[in-house]
């Protein structure tokens, strides 16, 4: 489902990048490339320099701003703009209101070493230096609240800080592709982004108790202004919570609400909310359309995002599923300010393992720092659940490489289930990425200061990483030697191999030796 119609607008300066990662913005999102010069030259009938030689720059300037200007009627698309093209501050204005603007940055030694590979392609640099090209521009550059530096990172990295800037992705790969928004303050603009969709006439809103008190009545407000009748429903909160009898409290609420082939189900809160939602959402009437709002760590980073949805039975977690993706997931960061400090650590027990599967700088940056501004806990989150929606992606139904995201979770679940989930599940997570690594270690995988640098980043975000002295190993063992994840008699695990890179379906046999779960020898 499209949401927003907004367009997506690269800028900065000369040689930038702004072209290349307007394509994988637009081949990301599955939307069309806008490049404007190359609509101009188009156009002209001439390349740039020939327009900038026969007509003059005030000329192009004329022709670049009615190029721009017919895209405000043509539906979303990526546009790459030129370098000078909102010197114009009406021009300027107008285009902040069509849509996203991002402004790349980089230092006039690193563009000048990248405008050399087109050689009297830019006409402004054929007359004087990028050098001083950038000393009249920079302080321009620099006005815009959207920045992406691109001088010293690597081009993942870039693309992945270009699209945590616009704060959108698009998952593929299951019955209907979806939106995920990661924005601060999105949750206030709710209605506007709901509007433009088809959602029938009444929604049902689920929310345990928590959400329930703090946020229901702001997401009711934006419902009701996009126009439908709200059926709230509140569970208890908690993971004693994700059973069938708490579904069955919402198929009520559905039921109650007059909720219908053709309406909406929205889920407001963590996990436990969206897995319970998202699974009445996918039984009732045979499937109705569902809205994730997540409002924990873990949620955003993780459970939102691939269309998983179920309850626990006594006998086990998560033995009832169905795979019902979402039509749309708002991720407002703003909600975690009221989330428990151990949540929030538990979320980032999940934000780590996706930094160690796919994003080595993510890694660093998570390593030198636990606190973060509002602009960079967004950031953080896009980037995070970037890795996840690469996987899945890939691999909507668990076929290889989402295995990757099974990262920890493997002597996790043995630690969860030994402690009769007395240590919450982000907690178990980081005891296994730190069990995951020493054994990739044993195989000869990985290196010692690895196991250090993971060690430190998870104490540094008060999350532990060794197997508490009380906990019985040999249960551990057993739950892990149950892994749903086994096959051929062996129990395979994902294997991280260095910041960014992991190995999966990797079979290894544990024992117990010294106290200790260890590779058999
Ligand atoms: P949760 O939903 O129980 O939320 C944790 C606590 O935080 C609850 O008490 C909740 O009321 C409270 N809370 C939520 N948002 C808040 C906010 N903004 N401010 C204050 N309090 C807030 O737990 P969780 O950690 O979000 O999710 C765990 C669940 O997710 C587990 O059941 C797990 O199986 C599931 N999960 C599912 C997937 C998937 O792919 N579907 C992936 C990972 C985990």
């Amino acid at each position: 489902m499209r949401v927003e119609q907004q367009h997506l607008f690269l800028y900065g300066p000369p040689a930038s990048g702004k072209t290349t990662h307007a394509k994988r913005i637009a081949e990301q999102l599955g939307l069309p490339l806008v490049e404007v010069d190359a609509e101009i030259e188009a156009e002209a009938g001439r390349t740039i320099p020939e327009i900038f030689a026969a007509e003059g720059e005030a000329a192009f300037r004329a022709r670049e701003a009615r190029m721009i200007r017919a895209l405000f009627d043509k539906p979303r698309c990526v546009v790459s703009l030129g370098g000078g093209a909102l010197l114009d501050s009406e021009l300027r204005r107008e285009v902040e209101a069509m849509g996203h603007v991002v402004c790349l940055m980089a230092g006039a030694e690193y563009l000048e070493v990248r405008a050399s590979g087109r050689p009297g392609y830019r006409p402004l640099l054929t007359t004087r230096s990028i050098h001083d090209l950038m000393a009249e521009r920079a302080p321009h550059y620099a006005t815009f609240e959207r920045q992406v530096n691109v001088e010293h990172h690597s081009k993942k990295t870039n693309a992945a800080a270009v699209q945590a800037a616009f704060g959108v992705y698009r998952i593929y790969g299951m019955d209907n592709d979806y939106e995920v928004y990661v924005r601060n303050g999105i949750l206030k603009n709710l209605s506007a982004l709901l509007r433009p969709l088809k959602l029938g006439r009444r929604a049902a809103l689920v929310c345990d108790t928590n959400t329930h008190r703090l946020y229901a009545a702001q997401v009711e407000e934006q419902l009701a202004a996009a126009g439908l009748t709200v059926k709230t429903i509140a569970i208890p909160a908690g993971e004693a919570t994700k059973t069938i009898d708490t579904v069955q409290q919402i198929w009520n609420g559905f039921l109650a609400g007059g909720i219908e082939r053709g309406d909406t189900v929205f889920a407001l809160g963590g996990g436990v909310v969206g897995d319970l939602t998202g699974f009445a959402a996918a039984t009732w009437l045979r499937g109705v359309d569902w809205v994730n709002i997540p409002t924990t760590m873990l949620a955003m980073v993780d459970s939102s995002l691939g269309g998983k949805t179920g309850a626990d039975l006594p006998q086990a977690k998560n033995l009832i599923g169905a795979f019902h993706a979402p039509v749309l997931v708002v991720t407002d960061p703003e909600v975690l300010a009221t989330l428990p400090p151990q949540e929030f650590a538990c979320g980032m027990a999940e934000t780590i393992k996706h930094a160690v599967i796919d994003d080595a700088e993510l890694f660093e940056l998570l390593c030198r720092k636990n606190t973060f501004t509002p602009a960079e806990l967004q950031t953080l989150i896009a980037r995070s659940l970037a890795v996840k929606v690469r996987v899945i992606c890939e691999d909507p139904y668990e076929q290889g490489i989402r295995a990757a995201l099974n990262l920890g979770h493997t002597i996790g679940h043995g630690v969860e289930q030994a402690a009769n989930f007395s240590i919450p599940h982000g907690e178990a997570v980081a005891i296994g990425l730190v069990a995951a690594v020493r054994y990739a270690v044993q195989k000869g995988l990985a290196k010692q200061e690895f196991v250090d640098a993971l060690t430190a980043c998870l104490h540094l975000h008060n999350l532990p990483t060794g197997i508490p002295e009380q906990l019985d190993k040999a249960a551990i063992l057993e739950a892990v030697r149950h892994d749903k994840k086994k096959a051929d008699g062996a129990v395979r695990f994902a294997l991280p191999v260095a910041p960014g890179e992991v190995k999966v379906g990797i079979p290894l046999t544990l024992e117990l030796r010294d106290g200790a779960l260890c590779i058999a020898e």
